[in-house]
């Protein structure tokens, strides 16, 4: 399958009052065609800086300092607004947030709203893309009918949620970014957005960039994982194996942190909590809160290497391969 995203070296900084913070620290990301890359981490790693950067949505006082997002091959960064707007954001890839009641316009029907989605998409009159909306309604399980002529406030999070999935599908989009699409939904909620994911990317063949803190979520949702901390990319596996085999010891400490029903384990979690990005710890970032730290640690940042097919890990304990045992 073809290679649809390509991030290398990519550097967002945030100027503030009390410094620069460091969001993004060169990181990589890539993403085939019709694959599904899970990012995850805890609040704060750059998951969300990453995504809006790939959208080119990075507004001041952040700033991309450097680094290459190359999408279908052409590189992005060196695109202008109005290329952007016209050829790339909300045509060929699309973006589904966290608060959906938020990002949705207060003060337009959703009807009108997917309609201007499906508009842009097509370069068609909002006329003609009205008629197809209650499709767009009904793919997301909603009824058109009642659900056609009402205002963002007058949904539930699950509806505003399906409806904002319905406008981020309608334009077709190769790449679509759900950012913690279900964190402000309850449980049963999650699941049902989750399929209703899971069935319409299927269907429309769509590349899939989930960001998440929820591992578990990630692993059933995704192909791929790619686990940061900090503001850089420290692992990066297939679904499974990340979870049956990790090697980070952040990612251990992340699997071991999530319940699993039915097993007598101790979760234990991590211990500490993330650093301040204005002045990040030297050397390896995570080394504060790590059990294995050694003198290298401290000293000099670990890079990310492939140590097995497919399996990439930033960690000094495997700068000589993975030991058995
Ligand atoms: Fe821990 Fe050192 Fe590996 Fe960082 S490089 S995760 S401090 S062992």
């Amino acid at each position: 399958m073809s290679r649809l995203l390509d991030v290398e070296n990519l550097r967002v900084i945030f100027h503030t009052y009390r410094g620069t913070i460091k969001a993004l620290n060169g990181i990589r990301l890539w993403l085939n065609e019709e694959e599904r890359l899970g990012i995850v981490g805890e609040t704060g790693c750059g998951k969300s800086v990453s995504a809006l950067s790939v959208m080119r949505l990075i507004e001041a006082p952040g700033e991309i300092i450097d680094g290459q997002i190359l999408f279908e091959g052409n590189d992005i960064l060196k695109l202008s607004e109005e290329e952007m707007d016209r050829h790339i954001r909300g045509k060929r890839m699309s973006m589904i947030f966290q608060e959906p009641i938020s990002a949705l316009n207060p003060v337009f029907k959703i009807g009108f709203q997917i309609a201007e989605a499906i508009a842009h998409r097509k370069d068609i009159s909002i006329g003609d893309a009205y008629k197809l909306v209650p499709e767009s309604l009904e793919m997301v399980g909603l009824d058109w009918k009642r659900s056609i002529d009402l205002y963002p406030h007058e949904l539930s999070g699950g509806m505003a949620q399906r409806a904002m999935i319905a406008m981020a599908l309608a334009i077709k989009p190769k790449l679509l970014i759900a950012d913690e699409p279900t964190s402000a939904l309850d449980v049963t909620i999650q699941a049902q957005i989750l399929q209703l994911l899971d069935e319409l990317v299927k269907i429309g063949k769509n590349a899939v960039i989930l960001i998440t803190h929820d591992l578990g979520v990630a692993s059933e949702f995704c192909d791929r994982i790619t686990v940061m901390y900090a503001g850089n990319v420290i692992e990066i596996s297939n679904s499974e194996e990340i979870f049956d085999e990790p090697l980070h010891p952040y990612t251990k400490g992340l699997i071991s942190s999530i319940p699993i029903i039915g097993a007598s384990r101790e979760l234990t979690g991590i211990p500490g909590s993330v650093p301040d990005l204005v002045s990040p710890p030297s050397g390896c970032r995570f080394h504060p809160r790590c059990d294995f730290c050694f003198d290298r640690c401290r000293m000099e940042p670990p890079a990310l290497s492939e140590i097995l097919p497919g399996h990439f890990v930033a960690c000094h304990l495997y700068s000589d391969g993975v030991k058995e045992g």
